[in-house]
């Protein structure tokens, strides 16, 4: 989904108010709660490639800009020329943002995974670092009760801590659909934000809700 245009992530993302692409990704397993994630790169081609390296590293959970890059390097992480993440300026400065890609996962053994990658948000500020590669706001992820990824303003899902209260609210019994809708009601009312999630239960399918307009989701078995 980083190759695809269209899509607000990788290739053809948004830009900030310098009219450069800054990608932002994030990755959890929820077997050992181990969680990656890389924020405000400019030059690493798949953004997720690169959480998912710090993810298996190990040492940290979040690298940012330059050392990131510098990281990328020194781990074999493929990387790029700027300029290619941008393919048709005029339509990637309209960008409405909320085009997010994410994805969860649940295996055969009942493992769950997450992964999210963006171009964060339109006209942000150079080094504004939104909800993706933080989990607990814009994803999550824990074997016992559920995987969840979000899309939408970034800075809501951080001061929420939105992701990690949906699990907190799966942990509690609450149902899986009313814990995606409750979550997408929070954001409208609390914080008149618009944005949509996707959640994956320890059982059962998964499930989305959302305030925007529309968010295309899809699931595969
Ligand atoms: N959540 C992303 C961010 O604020 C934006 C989006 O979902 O499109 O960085």
């Amino acid at each position: 989904m980083e190759d695809v245009p269209l899509l607000n992530a990788g290739i053809g993302a948004c830009l900030n108010s310098d009219g450069v692409v800054e990608l932002d990704a994030g990755v959890m397993e929820g077997a050992a709660l181990r969680a990656g994630g890389a924020a405000c790169l400019r030059d690493v081609r798949h953004p997720i490639d690169l959480a998912v390296a710090v993810m298996q590293d190990g040492r940290h959970v979040l690298l940012a800009a330059e050392g990131a890059s510098r990281f990328a390097r020194e781990h074999g992480v493929e990387m790029a020329d700027p300029g290619i993440f941008i393919t048709d300026r005029k339509r990637q400065e309209l960008m409405q943002g909320a085009d997010t890609v994410g994805a969860v996962a649940r295996d055969a053994e009942g493992h769950l995974a997450v992964a999210v990658s963006t171009g964060g948000i339109n006209g942000k500020l150079p080094g504004r670092i939104g909800d993706s590669p933080i989990p607990g706001a814009g994803f999550y992820a824990d074997d016992r009760f559920g995987a969840v990824c979000g899309t939408g303003q970034g800075e809501v899902f951080i001061r929420l801590g939105l992701a990690r209260l949906m699990i907190v609210e799966l942990q509690h019994g609450m149902e899986p659909a009313a814990v995606a809708q409750g979550a997408v009601d929070h954001l409208g009312k609390a914080m008149k934000a618009k944005g949509g999630v996707i959640l994956m239960p320890r059982q059962g399918s998964p499930r989305a809700a959302f305030n925007t307009p529309a968010m295309p989701w899809a699931m595969a078995e």
